[in-house]
């Protein structure tokens, strides 16, 4: 029997480790003992193990993971002993191995003998063991959810998306229905049904899948234990591949959000023509991540959230946006800036979602108080220094009010040279000699006081 040690670092995620769920599964299978922990845990680590499995997430929490491992890596008998796979191990793998000596698991386990030469084991289609969600005090937000994929890959490469380097191979249809009787079996029936399929618009074999969602319990309507269940395509859907056909199986499901992406301006037309075909099939309730901080421009960014409102209001649907910042997919720190954005109008953005919890609201009234009503007042409302923007209230007579005039009376050219002052979000005493404008001068005193 050999001691595992499966470890998910400390950052916060409402996510199960699925992969990790299905290597101890793999484990308990060959009669080993397997222990999970998050983050770092000084009585785990005084203890020795056969093998560490450290899962990872985005490549911007490289410094919390490189700290994770190098934490254990004194607990298995020489580094190799411990696996690292997921997607920062993927996309950046060569990266660790030089820095750590870990051995990197990159892409899926939907291979025999990834872990153990011979084994002829498919980890991936295992089910996945919530029992170790169990053994540690973190609550993940979606635990009482099956988490699954019915399609794997995607046949875009989108120049943003590290989709083609995970799962480099379109996979129309994978068999859910086996996986999810297996956790009913073991674990007992889960309230709600991600899917986290790339495109599963996409497949081939899309009313194979639908068919499969309904006959597992999560047809329109479905409840268990008197509430509601849920069905949620959670990486979106793409406008390309939305046909009537298609919405009428999608209408045919517990779905709640349809998550429809909305990543350029210049699909525009394509989005709202979905957006009325979803409407029309009675699905009110959509959502959609939108991408800022990449090609795009601010004003670009501002008009997708209003369209979003502006639907809501036409249509009666209810349209929840995610603004979701660009980070370039191998970066090891989130301080990417976007070459037509900079820091202050990013900290603006993040100012405000501060105040909405990171969620667009799909109320005009409430949108146009937070966000602004036009694009010029969106830039205001951005470039305030960021107590008047998270405390719009406490400071609107106070200081607010002072700001919004003098910035009123700037001319176009003046206000460029002052986005410019302010643009690093550091404004200090010695940026007075960069202008000879009393007005502007007056501005940059809101920034220094605070
Ligand atoms: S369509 Fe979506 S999943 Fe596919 S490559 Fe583009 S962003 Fe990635």
């Amino acid at each position: 029997m050999r001691r595992i040690l499966l470890i998910e670092p400390a950052y916060k995620n409402k996510y199960p480790p699925l992969g990790l769920m299905k290597i101890s599964t793999y484990h308990k299978l060959k009669g080993d003992y397997v222990r999970f922990v998050k983050g770092c845990d000084p009585n785990i680590r005084k203890e020795k193990w056969n093998r560490i499995y450290i899962s990872t997430l985005f490549t911007f929490y490289w410094s919390i993971t490189l700290k994770t491992i190098r934490y254990y890596i004194r607990s298995v008998r020489v580094p190799s002993d411990v696996f690292v796979g997921g997607v920062m191990a993927t996309l950046i793998g060569d990266d660790l191995e030089k820095e750590t000596g870990v051995r990197v698991i990159r892409g899926l386990l939907d291979k025999p003998g990834i872990l153990d030469e011979g084994n002829h084991c498919n980890i991936d289609y295992l089910i996945p063991d919530y029992q170790i969600l169990q053994e540690i005090e973190y609550d993940y937000a979606l635990k009482d959810a099956y988490l699954t994929y019915a399609t794997r890959g995607c046949p875009n490469r989108c120049s943003f998306c590290a989709v083609h380097q995970i799962e480099p191979e379109f996979i129309h249809y994978v068999p859910i229905k086996k996986q999810i009787m297996g956790i009913d079996e073991t674990y007992g029936q889960k309230q709600n049904l991600i899917l986290m399929d790339n495109n599963v618009l996409a497949s081939n074999q899309f009313e194979r899948i639908i068919n499969d969602i309904c006959d597992i319990g999560f047809h329109k309507g479905a409840k268990l234990n008197g509430r509601m269940r849920i069905i949620d395509f959670n990486q979106g859907t793409d406008a390309n591949y939305l046909t009537s056909e298609k919405m009428v199986l999608l209408a045919k499901t517990a779905i709640k959000p349809l998550r429809i992406a909305f990543d350029h301006i210049a699909d525009k037309d394509l989005y709202i023509s979905k957006i009325k075909l979803a409407r029309d099939h009675g699905l009110l309730n959509l959502s959609n991540y939108v991408l800022y901080n990449y090609l795009d421009t601010p004003e670009d960014f501002y008009q997708r959230l209003r369209i979003n409102v502006l639907l809501n209001e036409e249509l009666g649907t209810q349209i929840y946006s995610f603004p979701m910042k660009y980070i370039p997919l191998d970066a090891k720190d989130r301080k990417y800036i976007g070459k037509n954005w900079n820091k202050k109008l990013i900290r603006g953005i993040q100012c405000i979602l501060l105040v909405t919890r990171g969620l667009v609201t799909t109320r005009r009234e409430f949108f146009e108080a937070a966000f602004g009503s036009t694009y010029e007042e969106f830039l205001k409302i951005v470039l305030m220094p960021e107590e008047y923007i998270i405390y719009r209230r406490k400071y609107e007579n106070n200081g607010a009010f002072d700001w919004r005039s003098t910035y009123e009376k700037l001319s176009e050219n003046e206000k460029n040279v002052f986005m410019t002052l302010i643009s690093d979000n550091k404004v200090q005493k010695q940026v007075y000699s960069k202008t000879s404008s009393r007005k502007i001068k007056q501005l940059l005193t809101h920034y220094i006081i605070s």
